[in-house]
């Protein structure tokens, strides 16, 4: 057991149990000394009893989950019936309902307290219903009391309390020591300030209602018990209000933890922000009063396709969930990834009034996924790459019925071209034809990859053979405007490529290795009869 527990627990039991019972029993050698006053009782008790009441609210209140009952809702219970059978008891004259209404507090608080023993209980509907009705049942029996007094038995009998009271308040006292230590032990086992607390209330009324025994009406000992309830009172409603307080802070805290890490931003319907979270204002780089009342376009990088935007607004429009990646742009022009969820949120009536990002930063899983599928020395898509991209786009030319074509390039006579400028001079004009390949490409659909060596690839879709051919033509032109001089070349005196190239339909397709070795054939004729051409492969000509 952690020291300061230990010490804690010696602490409670010394001033809540062994403490209060010592004096008391001291307190009882000036049994003749009698004090009488009806209207500083009332006080006492009557302000027991509010505290009572405040305390069994807080605890109900201070719960954020509504779920199920732990030991602080039994105990609330508790201090349901009790305050209101003191409040009761502080405003009837003395009389016998007098020591009954204060005996059924004991009584009754005695026997719900013990539920702390109970684990938590599931209580999805009537969280706030059991605080409710047991109000009004401790109210309805309170009054009877008072109204039917002819129901209630004796308690005093010669100025001694009758067997009744004192089993009533022995039986009350003994309920709280069985709650005290529950309380201890869930201390010793979660070390939550609020069950020493607990225990140390139970136990306060514990030694009250053992007193109760020995005490006489007005005597010492009776206000000395009487007194030991408003302490065990005041510093339960002490430690609540710290407690309400802390647990403000606490939430306080998380929302500021949450702010600073979790990159959130909430718009309107129409997409302009209306709130952003710090997390979001570093990673973007606009302050909050830059991003705020802006349109969330202001994040959108270019790379991005139209149709992702598209898409995500169908989604969160019809009131769903959009989950994905995307490539967002900072202030400085530089880019981050996130991966994102976006939910719409709802106003009253259920209707669509804005919606709310949550974001995190996927940068680094970004880039190096993109080392795995990059070239180094070109930055194209690498042959691994190549072989998925392959294969799903002519799955997808298969689903939606449209061409496939495929573009295989071959710089022709590089062996050459590092024999005569050196292997780095080569390197360079592979990193400025992969450019132009690059530069080339238009549109979303379409693929450059260094397939190896001097060898790369292109994949377009939608694009009939003419179209096809037409679009080769370019490509091979854009290399040829490059004018790297290429002095041992035999089909010009700068860099040229030979291509060959196969357009499919759906139907034509048949495999992806197919496609390949078709195009590979048409780059060798394309090779065999000159170079510096595109061919295209017909059943026709092969
Ligand atoms: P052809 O016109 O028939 O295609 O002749 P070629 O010389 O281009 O073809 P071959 O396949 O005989 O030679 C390819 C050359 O490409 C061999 C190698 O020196 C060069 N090469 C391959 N990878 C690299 C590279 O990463 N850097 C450089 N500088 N050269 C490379
Ligand atoms: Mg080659
Ligand atoms: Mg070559």
């Amino acid at each position: 057991m952690n020291k300061i527990v230990k010490k804690n627990i010696k602490l409670i039991l010394f001033f809540t149990l062994i403490l209060p019972l010592t004096l008391g029993l001291l307190i009882n050698n000036f049994g003749d000394i009698k004090f009488i006053s009806l209207p500083l009782h009332s006080v006492l008790e009557a302000s027991g009893g509010v505290i009572a009441l405040i305390l069994a609210g807080l605890f109900f209140l201070v719960d954020i989950d509504k779920q199920s009952f732990t030991v602080y809702h039994w105990s609330a219970i508790a201090l349901l019936f009790m305050g209101i059978f003191d409040i009761f008891h502080a405003s009837v004259p003395l009389g016998k309902t007098f020591i009954w209404l204060h005996s059924i507090a004991v009584f009754t608080g005695g026997i719900f307290f013990p539920l702390v023993w109970i684990n938590d209980f599931k209580i999805k509907k009537f969280y706030w219903g059991v605080l409710v009705v047991s109000f009004l049942i401790a109210t309805i029996i309170a009054i009877s009391s008072i109204v039917f007094q002819e129901y209630v038995p004796a308690m005093l009998i010669n100025g001694e309390f009758t067997f009744t009271a004192n089993i009533l308040n022995l039986i009350g006292g003994i309920g709280f020591f069985i709650a005290g230590i529950r309380f201890i032990l869930k201390y010793k086992n979660e070390a939550i300030l609020e069950d020493l607390f607990l225990a140390g209330h139970a136990f306060l009324f514990g030694v009250a209602g053992i007193l109760f025994f020995i005490s006489e009406l007005w005597d010492m000992e009776w206000w000395f018990w009487h007194s030991l309830r408003l302490i065990a009172y005041l510093v339960s409603l002490i430690y609540m209000f710290k407690a309400y307080i802390d647990s403000r802070d606490k939430l306080k805290k998380y929302v500021d933890i949450i702010n600073k890490n979790v990159i959130i931003s909430s718009t309107n319907k129409k997409g302009i922000i209306t709130n952003v979270s710090e997390a979001f204002s570093q990673i973007s780089g606009y302050s909050k009063d830059e991003l705020i009342g802006k349109s969330h376009n202001i994040v959108r990088h270019p790379d991005m396709p139209k149709e992702l935007y598209k898409e995500i607004w169908k989604t969160i429009k019809s009131g769903e969930n959009w989950l994905g990646e995307i490539k967002n742009i900072k202030k400085n022009r530089e880019f981050y990834w996130v991966s994102v969820s976006i939910s719409p949120t709802f106003g009253d009536s259920g209707i669509v009034n804005g919606y709310t990002a949550i974001r995190q930063d996927i940068t680094d899983k970004k880039r190096i996924e993109e080392i795995a599928i990059t070239d180094a020395l070109t930055k194209l898509y690498n042959r691994g790459h190549f072989n998925n991209i392959f294969k799903r786009e002519i799955n997808r030319t298969k689903r939606d019925k449209k061409y496939f074509s495929f573009l295989i390039i071959d710089i022709d006579h590089f062996k050459q071209y590092n024999d005569t400028y050196g292997h780095q001079a080569g390197d360079d004009v592979l990193i400025k034809f992969a450019k132009s390949l690059k530069t080339s490409i238009s549109r979303a659909s379409d693929f450059a990859f260094r397939l190896g060596g001097e060898e790369f690839g292109m994949i377009f879709s939608d694009l009939n053979e003419e179209d096809s051919l037409e679009f080769a033509s370019i490509v091979k032109e854009n290399i040829e405007k490059l004018e790297i001089e290429h002095s041992k070349n035999s089909a010009s005196k700068f860099i040229t490529a030979s291509m060959g190239l196969v357009v499919q339909n759906a139907k034509e397709i048949k495999s992806d290795d197919e496609i390949y070795k078709l195009a590979d054939e048409a780059l060798y004729e394309a090779k065999e009869s000159g170079r510096n051409k595109v061919i295209l492969y017909t059943k026709e000509k092969f």
